[in-house]
Order: structure tokens, then sequence, then C-alpha cells
């Protein structure tokens, strides 16, 4: 939440509200890009199937004709030929040839006078062929339907390409838009429109196009439109996009300053928070694992706010290091453990108190007089206090880090390693440190599942810790196997939910005395490992 990244995450949500603004074109681009091919696809198919429609009509009228008319070329023919092409919207002449191409006869005793602009084609799954022809006195190709009688004859029926004339086709052809029918060999077989510009310019400029197929017909049908002609449609959009674009940038810019303000609110609460010592030390017992005897604790924090609400640490942790006050809050709690646990460590001298430090406490020295002036003259001895020293970030200047760690050794303190695995350090790290504690972080204690008989990573950790002489605190013991499996592994020391979660001081104090003053509640052994702590979390 509070994380070091929320500056950049304000920035990010400013720049982010501007997006919608600037991605006006591109969304409309895209859409039109959508919106026309869908369009063009439309036209084509439609084309495509009136092509094939017509041919259909055509094989059907044929074979109507060579099945009803007994001889060819007679009176009969003609009539029979003539009914059809006047019963048919499609149909407009029918005509019998020789081999040769040699007129016989054709439905109204005239020469019917054309040329084949392409060759007889086959068609799956049809007898017939087909040749696109062209009449002198039509503007639109036409299909010759053929059927060949015994090797001798041809009868053929003509339908046009289009039922439409190219004159009305060219009228509905979008400004700058080019039609192509033509065979997939390849053969055009009619174009209109920017036939010309396209060729020349489609490498050059953006066309949206597409095509389709006349069923099982040889023939391709291609629509082409340039991008830029079908954009300049669409100018009214362009103000209604922007609109809606201005509307959604306000609404991310509100919601980027909602987020501003918001988060500018702890920042300015958290001083005045520890100013008033709002936030509160929580002790969250350790526990020796062989006795059951509690034999320390680690001092957690909790924001309790005047208005009853408790704020965990995650929440404000991160925005306390980052901003520096993690400082001045280590100095409030320490302040207030020392309220809370001086009667109760004389009372158990061997009882050690963790704190946490932060990064920015091994900058300079402070630290070390802050702790001799809140411990010095108080009944907490020195070697009662451990302090933490966290992974999550690497310690950088070693000459302070040092002079810190050897001031605090030097009062008689001892230093932990926190969260010990998961964060920057290693080894030799850890070695020149000179820790005299190793917490093993939960990570490591929960890969401890019931049956476990050995857990590498974990059991590398607690060599280590055993290489470097170190005690070892485990974290996050959570069941009774993992409690086992710690202690039958020389872990003597341990803190979980089993034990108890961090308590506030009246709780803590409490389970200490109650662990403290009678024996009876003290297990010799570890076979009766204390039950989950009786006392729960104020
Ligand atoms: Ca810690
Ligand atoms: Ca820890």
């Amino acid at each position: 939440m509070k994380s070091k990244y929320s500056h950049l995450l304000m920035a990010l949500g400013a720049l982010l509200a501007f997006v919608p603004i600037l991605s006006v074109d591109y969304l409309l681009d895209a859409y039109v890009r959508y919106r026309e091919t869908a369009t063009l696809q439309q036209q084509v198919s439609q084309i495509g199937v009136e092509i094939n429609n017509n041919v259909a009509d055509a094989v059907t009228a044929l074979r109507q004709i060579v099945a009803d008319v007994p001889s060819l070329c007679t009176p009969t023919f003609a009539q029979y030929a003539q009914r059809t092409i006047a019963n048919s919207l499609s149909i407009k002449q029918v005509l019998v040839e020789n081999m040769d191409g040699v007129q016989y006869c054709d439905a109204y005793g005239r020469e019917v006078v054309h040329s084949a602009l392409s060759e007889a084609l086959p068609v799956p799954g049809l007898i017939e062929t087909i040749t696109i022809v062209q009449f002198a006195e039509m503007g639109m190709p036409a299909i010759k339907v053929t059927q060949t009688l015994s090797g001798m004859r041809r009868v053929s029926v003509f339908v046009p390409l289009l039922g439409v004339t190219q004159d009305t086709l060219e009228t509905n052809l979008r400004a700058a838009a080019m039609l192509r029918i033509s065979l997939t060999s390849g053969l055009p077989v009619m174009e209109m429109g920017a036939v010309a510009d396209f060729t020349r310019t489609q490498d050059t400029q953006e066309y949206l196009g597409a095509q389709s197929y006349a069923g099982e017909l040889p023939i391709k049908v291609q629509f082409a439109l340039p991008f830029n002609s079908a954009r300049a449609g669409y100018a009214d959009l362009d103000v209604v996009f922007t609109v809606i674009a201005c509307f959604a940038s306000a609404c991310l810019l509100l919601l980027a300053l909602w987020y501003v303000r918001k988060s500018r609110v702890p920042a300015f609460d958290l001083e005045r928070a520890i100013g008033r010592n709002e936030i509160k030390p929580y002790y969250q017992p350790v526990i020796n694992l062989r006795t059951g005897e509690l034999i320390g604790c680690e001092v957690l924090c909790r924001w309790e706010k005047p208005n009853g609400d408790v704020i965990p640490p995650g929440v404000f942790i991160d925005y306390a290091e980052n901003s520096g006050l993690a400082v001045p809050m280590t100095l409030s709690l320490m302040q207030q453990v020392r309220y809370d646990l001086s009667e109760l460590s004389q009372k158990m001298p061997y009882m050690k108190i963790s704190i946490n430090l932060f990064e920015g406490h091994f900058r300079d020295v402070g630290i070390v007089d802050d702790v001799q002036a809140i411990f010095g003259n108080s009944p907490i001895s020195y070697d009662q206090l451990v302090f933490e020293i966290t992974e999550r970030r690497p310690l950088e200047n070693s000459a302070a880090v040092n002079s810190v760690i050897s001031g605090l050794h030097a009062l008689g303190a001892r230093l932990a390693m926190d969260d010990a695995g998961t964060g920057h350090s290693n080894l030799a790290y850890i070695a020149t440190l000179g820790v005299d504690v190793i917490k093993i972080d939960r990570v490591f204690v929960d890969m401890i599942k019931p049956g476990t008989t050995q857990v590498p990573v974990l059991d590398g950790l607690i060599a280590m810790a055993r290489d470097l002489d170190c005690e070892i605190v485990a974290e996050g013991v959570e069941t009774e196997e993992q409690a086992v499996y710690l202690r039958s592994h020389g872990v003597i020391q341990a803190q979980g939910y089993i034990f108890a979660p961090a308590l506030k001081i009246g709780a803590f104090r409490e389970l200490a005395l109650a662990l403290d003053s009678s024996p009876s509640l003290r297990p010799s052994k570890f076979g009766s490992l204390p039950a989950p702590a009786p006392v729960t979390a104020a």
C-alpha cells in the first residue's frame, strides 16, 4: 500500500489518465478497420453467391431442355427455349453448336455473336463446363454453361455474370474502391473502380480488402478500399470518440488524485501517531522447545488508532522505512518497552527482548546512543537485549554498519540476523557481520509438512548457523510436527502461533508470569508441548 512505489504509482496513474485521449486515433482506426472489412466481406460474399446462383439456374434449365425436347433445332425446341428464357430472370440465350463451335441454331433463329474470354472450364461435381464470354452488345460478361451430347453437339445456356448492369455496379462502388472478378487461375474477368490506383499503390498505402469464391466455381471476387478513404467517412465519430475519451481520462485523473490524497494521509498520520505513542509494542513469546519455558519475546508493533482501529505493521512498515520514520518509531517502541518490561525482566533475568532494527539504523551510530539513553539506567540490562537486522535490504555502508554492530556489542547486547535465508545475505556476509543469533524465516519452517523426515534447505540453514556458532530461533512455528522436527534437529528456540501470537503487554505479562511462577506448567520434557496459547491477542 504505502510502499516506496507509491509516488511512482501516482505519477503513473496521472500518465495513464491521458491514455484514452492519446489512443482515440488508434481506437477509431481499429474500429474503422474492423467495420469496413466486415462490410466488404459481406459484399464480396453476396456477389459470389449471385454468380453461383446464376450458374445453378443455367444448369437446371439446360438439363431440362436436354431431357424434355426429343430433337434439337426443331420448332418445338425453339419454342421450349424461348419459354425457358421468358420464365427465367437470368437466362438470356440458348445455343446449339457442333464440336468446332459452328452454330446450328438458337432460341430466336439469330446468329449468336460472342467471344470467349476463357477456355471451357470444368466445375467439380457437374458434367457441364463454364466459359466466360463477352457479347458485343452487353457490357457485362456472361457465363456460357455447356453440356456436350454424344460427343457431337454442344448445347449451351447463357447467363450474365451478375444480375445488375455494370453501370449500376459502378455507381454503387465506393469512391476509390476496386472490384475485381477473376478466375482462380488469375485471369481477370471483370474489373471496375480504381483498379489502376490499386495496382499502383497497394505497396505504399494501406488497403482494406476482402475476397470470396462463387461456390465451387473457379471464380474469385475481390474488393479493395484504401484505408484512408474508408477512415474519411468516420469524421463524425472522431468527435464522439474524443468526448468519450475525455470523460474516461477525467475519471482516471480523479481516481489518481483520490489515490494521491489517500496515500498522503498516512505520511502525516504516521508521524503524528509516533508522537502520540499510537504505535504500540506487541510481544510475541519465544519458547524453549525442550522445556516449554518462555525465554524471550520479539517486539512487534501495531498502530492503535484513537478510534479503536488496529492496523497491522504490514500496512505502514515499508512507508516508515522509506520515509525515515522507522528511526523515531523504533525509539518510541523502545521507550514503551522499557516501561512495559522493566518489572518483568527483573523477575525473569534470563528473558531476552528482541527489537527489530531497520536499514536506516545502520547509517550512523545514533541507535547506540538511543539504546544507551533508554536502557542505560533501567532494570533491563543490555545483555537481555537482542537487535534484529533485517535482510530485506542490503546494508551498504559497511564502515557505519560495523560501528553500529560493535557499539551494540560493546554494550553487551546481541545481534540477530532476521528472516535468514530470504534476503540478500549469504554465509560469508553473515559471518562478517558477526551476528549471534540466526532467526530462520517462516517460509523454511513452512516446508515441514506432516511426515517430513528432511527439508534440505532448512537443514542446510540449521547446519550453517551451527557452523557460524550462532544461536537459532525458528519463526512462524504453527504445527506440532514443525515443533517436533525442529527440536529433533537441535533447534531449541521458537516462536509462532502454536505458542502465541504477538500479545499486548497485559496478556504477555500474564502468560510470562504463569509460565514462570508455576513450575507445574513447565513440562520438563517436550513430549507435553504447551497447547496453543491459552491467551489470545487483545
Ligand atoms: Ca523480526
Ligand atoms: Ca522475522
